[in-house]
């Protein structure tokens, strides 16, 4: 997300939430066969606003399978709300069931709870916890803006174990450093009647309480404030509720419904149909960092829109780093590389003679490397989606299509890597893609 275009892919995954075994790869990039796990989560969250909606408590309780293949003795959940305050902690836990919790790490974005009993592979358990958010004041995707509080990358989530250990990875400042498996999440949000509150999933609000649904979501945002809202339909019968502040003008929410509308059926037409029925747009005109951040079935967008135009590139995250997911912190070009691409083929425009040369870089470097040095947007964002573009160029546009579609199909709700990715590219050609690679500084 962050700034605006590109695009995502997706590889490998299972369609059944079961048997989540997938590659990825190890700290020396060796790929490696990882039942990842806990997996087949449930997450079931009951929390209640302050007046103004800037803090939210209550408890959440997250049932699991151990889905890998050997005992889960500890669970990590990651509090990413805490990445620029540590551990002054704007999300507090306590009350713990179902293990005991140790000192948070990682800035105090990582909670590990060493569970009550160890959890043999296909074994399912929970753990529980008192919550307590409070929105910083900035506005960024857990923050404020006036009278609106925003909740993206507040609620705690499982962390991911696999054959190379738990992924504790920082977020590194820039773009996204996350990686969750998909997951079903029922949230009950009680709320001041005057506040509107948009979120992740279908929602329905009666008298001040908002339940949403969502299944096979990787995350759950929410938004608080006296929004102004309105719903509307694309043509393909997708839901579009859109969320504005009052400094938002109706030319600039009606901009957005329509690209939305658009843009949400051409992708479902590319990858594969949006499957969750309904998404959020909540437009502000100020975001300290960012003009469009996405979640599954809710995004945050600026508005006016600029002419990097975040409402096509956030829609396109749905599909590649949402219903298609990838360990961001590992390769974010598998989510920001394909959502460029993707807006640029949604608006027709095929990026001739792109490539801009021989690269410093690998364009598959890891959020390690782009946070110590300079380039990381014009690579992950731009020369990443040049390559697909070049890739395109030398399948063909219509085996591209197929390709993309069928690694969308076989990767959805799982987690794509850079293997799968590259295997389903060489399989939809006769020519062998190995300079290719070498060539568009994929490693
Ligand atoms: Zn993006």
């Amino acid at each position: 997300m962050r700034r605006i275009v590109l695009l995502g892919l997706v590889l490998a995954g299972l369609t059944a939430p079961t048997a989540v075994a997938v590659s990825n790869h190890s700290a020396d990039g060796r790929e490696l066969t990882a039942a990842r796990t806990p997996g087949q989560a449930s997450y079931d969250v009951r929390l209640t606003a302050n007046a103004t909606g800037v803090t939210w408590t209550g408890r959440e309780k997250i049932s699991f399978t151990n889905t890998g293949d050997s005992p889960l003795r500890e669970v990590y959940l990651r509090l990413w709300g805490n990445t620029w305050d540590g551990c002054k902690a704007p999300v507090k836990l306590s009350r713990f069931e179902g293990g005991t919790a140790a000192a948070p790490t990682v800035n105090c974005t990582a909670q590990k709870i060493t569970l009550t009993k160890p959890l043999r592979p296909g074994q399912r358990s929970a753990v529980a916890f008192d919550l307590t958010l409070t929105a910083p004041q900035r506005a960024e995707r857990f923050g404020r803006s006036g009278k609106y509080s925003f909740f993206g990358n507040a609620l705690p989530v499982l962390a991911v174990r696999d054959q190379a250990g738990w992924h504790l990875e920082p977020d590194v400042g820039i773009g996204e450093s996350y990686y969750t498996l998909a997951a079903d999440f029922t949230v009950r949000l009680d709320h001041p009647a005057g506040l509107a509150v948009p979120a992740t999933g279908t929602s329905t609000t009666s008298r001040g309480t908002t339940i949403s649904k969502a299944k096979q979501v990787r995350d759950f945002a929410w938004a608080a404030g006296p929004f102004k809202q309105a719903t509307t339909k694309s043509p393909g019968g997708i839901t579009i509720r859109t969320a504005w502040t009052d400094v938002v003008t109706a030319a600039a929410v009606k901009d957005a419904q329509t690209r939305a509308a658009a843009a949400i059926d051409d992708f479902g037409r590319r990858f594969g149909t949006y499957p969750y029925g309904e998404v959020d747009l909540v437009l502000n005109d100020n975001w300290e960092s960012f003009y469009g951040m996405e979640y599954p079935g809710f995004v945050l967008l600026i508005a006016p829109p600029n002419e990097e135009g975040p409402v096509v590139h956030e829609l396109a995250h749905q599909w590649f780093y949402g219903i298609v997911g990838n360990n961001e912190y590992a390769d974010p070009w598998l989510d920001e590389s394909f959502a460029v691409y993707a807006s640029y083929i949604h608006t027709g425009d095929n990026q001739p003679d792109c490539w801009p040369g021989r690269l410093d870089h690998l364009i598959t470097s890891d959020m390690g490397h782009w946070k110590t040095v300079p380039g990381w947007s014009a690579y992950v964002y731009s020369y990443g989606a040049c390559m697909l573009h070049d890739l395109e160029r030398t399948l063909g546009t219509k085996p591209m299509a197929a390709m993309l579609k069928a690694y969308t199909k076989a990767n959805w709700y799982g987690v794509a890597t850079p293997r799968a990715f590259k295997a389903a590219a060489q399989a939809a050609t006769t020519k062998d893609l190995t300079q290719f690679w070498k060539d568009h500084a994929i490693g």
